[in-house]
């Protein structure tokens, strides 16, 4: 149980407005500011992990509808751009490999003899 502060009557802990005088109790809701959900879809957008930490912290601490959909895109961006990584990264390394190895260095191709088989 907690008290009141305008009128000092005993309310229950979890109580918003005092039902006896009406007044704003106990802890008021801190104003929601967008800039996690902002800077998550900037970062993500980039291409950054920066995005989809913020993507998250924001989802575990907003409330509101359009800040977590920010977080959401922000965290969608990296995904998106992770993804896109990934598939540069197997070019690069497949092209690679083939420069050096030849054919056999070439990962689609060794695949390929695995499929005939
Ligand atoms: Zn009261």
């Amino acid at each position: 149980m907690k008290f009141c502060s305008k009128c000092g009557k005993m309310i229950a802990e979890e109580a918003i407005v005092c039902p006896f005088c009406g007044c704003q109790v106990g802890d008021v809701s801190v104003p929601e500011t967008s800039t996690l959900g902002i800077l998550s879809i900037i970062f993500g957008a980039m291409g950054g992990f920066v995005g989809l930490v913020l993507g998250v912290i924001g989802l575990i601490n907003y409330k509101i509808d359009s800040n977590r959909r920010n977080c959401k895109i922000g965290i969608g961006l990296f995904c998106v751009w992770f993804v896109i990584s990934i598939i540069i990264c197997g070019i690069f390394i497949a092209t690679t490999l083939r420069i050096f190895y030849g054919n056999s260095g070439n990962i689609f191709w060794v695949m390929s003899k695995y499929v005939e088989i």
